[in-house]
């Protein structure tokens, strides 16, 4: 048996296996998952459903591994971000945003990230490495532990977002993995609709998560030309957004016309224009969208600014009067610098650059 072997990186399958192994019967796995995700308790001393010997047999040979909170913040308007440690040179951020009918955790994926939006302060770090499962579920049971949901009973928790630090489908197999566990009846038991993966247009990715598995989809798209876009999301060069959008059109078509959020960042003078408006109206005639647009976060170093909120509405009235559903985002934790585009996992990930001479991967 392997003695570090993780719950936290283990689905029901691999669970029952794991028993299986152990010649103990598989539903042992199913108990142990609703002590760790129906009652947030990793102590084997209170699985009181399971026997001494195999709790002691247990203690001795499994771990409940996820990552350590480093520092807790709450922003003025309620938003909470934890810092967290996942191994001696990294961090990585987590974010819960609280609203009137909801609670959304805005998880990450990796630490860093490999794709260098040049709006993003993430893209700014490079990219160290990928989450483990346990790296990632551990992020949605920490934040449920600390904000007291597993206590009182209660879904704080009842939207995740994958939009934190990383692009989630460059670590396509311990993601959907989380996720699965996000929904799965054993585990935090949240609907396919109110998990959420975002992507910078990882286009084999999108297609490969149509075939594997039943999520909302969001794609970061923040400019309706390649001219723009590739300036904004350097990973447009590989698929451009005829490509992108047509890897849209085969995701809606396998899921039933599910409808798409595309993200789009407010950015002064870049992306802001009224024939930006149209031509994003043009790109989305082809599927069935919605867009959220996100006033841009400033973040020290950057080079560009926020639209006028005139601008943004203006932006908005034009893909609202062509019948394109569209939010404005209220930017949120900003005083705490957990808003989009602001994560960065920063004290450690800083260390890791000065040991390593700058020499960070990118694209
Ligand atoms: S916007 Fe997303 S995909 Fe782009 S660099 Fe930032 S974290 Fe990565």
């Amino acid at each position: 048996m392997n003695p570090v072997t993780n719950f936290f990186d283990m689905n029901q399958h691999a669970m029952r296996e794991f028993f299986t192994r152990m010649e103990e019967k598989p539903y042992r796995a199913d108990q142990i998952m609703k002590w760790i995700y129906h009652q947030g308790i990793t102590d084997f001393d209170k699985m009181t459903d399971i026997s001494k010997d195999l709790r002691q047999h247990l203690a001795e040979q499994t771990t409940f591994s996820i990552p350590t909170p480093v520092s807790r913040q709450t922003s003025r308007d309620g938003t909470r971000k934890w810092l967290l440690r996942i191994d001696e040179l990294n961090c990585i951020e987590t974010v819960f945003i609280p609203e009137k009918d909801r609670g959304t955790l805005c998880i990450s994926s990796q630490a860093g990230c490999p794709l260098n939006c040049s709006f993003c302060s993430t893209g700014k770090q490079g990219f160290n490495r990928n989450l483990s499962v346990s790296e990632i579920i551990g992020q949605l049971w920490l934040a449920n532990l600390e904000l007291g949901s597993f206590q009182q009973r209660q879904r704080l928790i009842t939207n995740v977002v994958m939009m934190g630090m990383g692009e989630p489908l460059l670590n396509f197999d311990n993601v959907v993995m989380a996720m699965e566990l996000m929904k799965h009846d054993l585990g935090f038991n949240l609907s396919q609709k109110r998990v959420t993966l975002s992507t910078a247009g990882i286009v084999p990715g999108i297609d490969r998560l149509a075939e594997t598995t039943r999520v909302s989809l969001a794609v970061s798209l923040h400019a309706a030309n390649d001219d723009t876009r590739n300036k904004l999301v350097p990973i447009n060069r590989r698929y451009p957004l005829s490509e992108l959008m047509a890897a849209c059109q085969r995701y809606t078509k396998r899921r039933d016309n599910d409808t798409i959020t595309f993200e789009y960042v407010m950015l002064d003078g870049i992306n802001d224009s009224e024939r930006d408006a149209r031509q994003l109206v043009n790109i989305l005639s082809t599927v069935p969208a919605k867009v959220n647009l996100i006033p841009f976060n400033p973040f020290p170093g950057s080079q560009y600014k926020c639209s006028s909120k005139q601008t943004i509405d203006q932006f908005r009235d034009i893909l609202m009067q062509h019948g394109v559903i569209t939010i404005t985002r209220k930017t949120r934790g900003d005083d705490i610098d957990a808003a989009c585009g602001q994560l960065v996992g920063q004290v450690i990930a800083r260390a890791r650059r000065l040991q390593q001479g700058h020499a960070f991967q990118q694209q």
